[in-house]
């Protein structure tokens, strides 16, 4: 089996295939890339892509993996609108215990609409890409194939494009999305799917865009009223997004859907532990439709298990690994593997067609693993979610929730480990000695009775009045931050 790289083809020009595309060019002398919708050359929504009606995080490491794709996109992103959020100091965060004292703790990702991210990726890949051929409005409806005894060599897609019912390839690389057909199509042909993993909350969002009213005494940009297994099943979250606007995403989890009609979308706010979301979002203007999502399962295709001779075909994005959306890692998911991709035909230049798509996926499920457990963990949390509960998840969780606990009232400590959660740190940080030496600490603090900062709790005047308080007027609470020797 040959090692040609004249052609690729990527079925799906969204955010996955956009990047792939990008960093594969290099290695073939020319790129398709076959889309089902026409792709708009501005930010606007489109029907491929549903999702971007609602809130969408890019996590550290996705800025990171952008950057190395299309190096200079975040001043790109930045000087297009989007900015960046620290965590700590400019999100009212009302957590499980109460409300967390604002403390800018240096993790900044970027915030911004997933229409104008996609819009700037698009843009890059189709003036980066001199060798992009792009078919728009062309569905993929098939796979053109070869078989030779075991072995089962993908070597092209059918679509229905007039003049391109066929194209040849030497690699098809899926980036279709979660509605993928692929494996149906490798079906008729008798090739078994992949191991299938599925950990499903039975999650739903409900979103609407707005434009804030005006107050000088706002000192916070996002604010998250948390929701908490076993019994707080609803969520609501508030995120800036670009030219002064922001998104609201209510989430519900085990079946607790938020509505996405005006009357029931404001009894689910009202419904939040604390209403002070719902009191800003009173005095606002909507600036769009309410919009609900369900299709929230995580679902991890295991082609790095696949045992099917299958060579010239590989996937990526939401067709391979697709998250719960609430812990907002697709997107950097999806750029990881892209990179991944690139590294992986530049490291094996003269790998076979088969060789090329098992090393691939293996590499890719080394980088996502990580993000596969922190949201299928976070989901298996819940009584009502359907899926296998690992080894001594119990004991995770207690870990976990131990740190995040402390993590409130010690910065320090989410400095530490947020990283975790951007997939830019190690998850065995959570065992780092300073760490763990910090969350004692403050639990034998709290065991004795004195905490070392007490959260002002969720209905606490404090916070649930009609303005939140001015950062001054909480100097008081970062002071007490700090640990007393
Ligand atoms: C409600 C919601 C909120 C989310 N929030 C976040 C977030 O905060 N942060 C984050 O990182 N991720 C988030 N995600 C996940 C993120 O949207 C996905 O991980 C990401 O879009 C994956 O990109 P993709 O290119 O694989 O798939 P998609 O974005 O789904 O793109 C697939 C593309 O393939 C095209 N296509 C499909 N079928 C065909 C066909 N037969 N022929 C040709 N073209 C086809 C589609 O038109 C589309 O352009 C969210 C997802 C949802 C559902």
């Amino acid at each position: 089996m040959g090692n040609n790289r004249s052609h690729a083809i990527v079925i799906g020009g969204g955010f996955a295939g956009l990047c792939a595309t990008k960093a594969m060019s290099r290695h073939f002398e020319r790129v398709t890339v076959v889309e089902r919708d026409h792709l708009p050359r501005v930010a606007e929504h489109r029907s491929g892509v549903p999702q971007s009606h609602h809130v969408h995080a890019l996590l550290l490491r996705g800025s990171r993996e952008l950057e190395r794709t299309f190096p200079g996109i975040a001043d790109e992103l930045i000087a297009a609108g989007a900015s960046r959020m620290d965590l700590g100091g400019e999100l009212a965060y009302c957590s499980e215990f109460g409300w967390v004292p604002p403390v800018g703790v240096g993790i900044t990702p970027m915030v911004l609409s997933r229409i104008l991210l996609e819009s700037v990726v698009r843009a890059r890949a189709l003036s980066d890409v001199a060798n992009l051929h792009l078919l728009e409005g062309t569905r993929l409806t098939g796979l053109v194939t070869e078989r030779n005894g075991d072995h089962l060599r993908v070597v092209g897609v059918k679509t229905n494009h007039p003049e391109h019912r066929e194209l040849r390839g030497d690699l098809v690389v899926d980036a279709s999305g979660r509605s993928s057909k692929c494996l149906a199509f490798l079906a008729a042909d008798g090739v078994a799917e992949p191991p299938i993993e599925m950990v499903d909350a039975h999650s739903g969002y409900a979103s609407r865009f707005y434009e804030l009213a005006p107050d000088e005494n706002r000192w916070w940009r996002g604010m998250l009223i948390e929701g908490k297994a076993p019994t707080r099943r609803r969520w609501g979250l508030l995120m800036p997004i670009e030219h002064g606007r922001c998104v609201v995403t209510l989430g519900g989890v085990n079946g607790e859907y938020p509505p996405a009609d005006e009357p029931g979308f404001m009894e689910y706010l009202n419904s939040l532990p604390t209403r002070a979301l719902a009191r800003e979002i009173a005095r606002a203007k909507p600036l769009s439709k309410i919009h609900a999502h369900r299709s929230l399962y995580n679902r991890a295709r295991h082609f790095e298990r696949w045992t099917e001779r299958v060579g010239g075909f590989v996937t990526l994005g939401d067709a391979a690994v697709a998250f719960n959306a609430t812990y907002g890692q697709g997107m950097s998911m999806a750029a990881t593997a892209a990179n991944a991709l690139g590294d992986t035909l530049g490291t094996y230049p003269d790998a076979d067609a088969f060789a090329l798509t098992q090393r691939f996926h293996k590499a890719q499920w080394a980088h996502l693993k990580t993000a596969w457990q922190i949201a299928s963990g976070a989901d298996l949390e819940w009584p009502g979610t359907e899926g296998k509960r690992p080894f001594a998840f119990g004991l995770k969780l207690a870990l976990a929730a131990t740190v995040v606990r402390a993590s409130h009232e010690l910065p320090q400590i989410k400095r530490l480990y947020a990283p975790i959660y951007q997939l830019v740190g190690s998850p065995w940080t959570l065992v780092r000695p300073d760490l763990v030496a910090l969350v004692a600490y403050a639990g034998l603090r709290r065991s004795l009775g004195r905490p070392l900062v007490r959260l002002p709790p969720i209905d606490c005047p404090t916070f649930a009045q009609d303005h939140l308080p001015p950062l001054q007027e909480q100097a008081p609470l970062h002071a007490s931050l700090q640990p007393r020797a």
